[in-house]
């Protein structure tokens, strides 16, 4: 532990990890990490849209983007990240436009990716599901918009079934 460690806030999400650049490099060295450790993996779909809709001037600059993302963060709440329909809402897009981007939330939730920095322990999982519920809480006015998108994947994925 240093005393000169940047507690700079990120912009976007409040984490006090050093600012925006700081908040990013967090993010990289978990996905990097996600690759190597089945704990961080299982979980990772979770924290990539966790991470997208608090970060959303980047990761939902589309309406695409970003009603796939906070979809997929429905999804993997609600549905436990059920695989085949986390899979399923990306090709929606394709024959179901996504309805206009809504204006961007300024509060998106409680907890930042600050509560799942450092080693991953035991209670990785657990924090980061408490992280991502934390921004689908603050999501809250936008839930039914994704469980429409949510609605159409089920419906494409039971039609696509042999
Ligand atoms: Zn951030």
């Amino acid at each position: 532990m240093s005393s000169a460690v940047d507690r700079t806030p990120c912009p976007a999400c409040g984490a006090p990890l050093g600012g925006r650049a700081g908040c990013q490099r967090v993010f990289d060295q978990l996905s990097a990490a996600a690759w190597q450790d089945l704990t961080r993996g299982s979980v990772h779909n979770l924290v990539v849209d966790a991470y997208a809709m608090q970060h959303p001037e980047e990761y939902g600059k589309s309406a695409k983007s970003y009603f796939q993302h906070l979809t997929a963060l429905g999804c993997g709440l609600e549905h436990h990240g059920e695989a085949q329909l986390y899979w399923s809402i990306a090709p929606t897009f394709e024959h179901t436009p996504p309805p206009p981007k809504p204006p961007l939330l300024v509060e998106r939730g409680s907890l930042t990716i600050a509560l799942v920095v450092g080693e991953a322990g035991s209670d990785y999982a657990a924090r980061v599901r408490d992280w991502a519920a934390a921004v689908w809480l603050a999501y809250a006015s936008q839930h039914a918009l994704a469980h429409e998108r949510l609605a159409i994947a089920h419906r494409h994925r039971s039609g696509a079934r042999r």
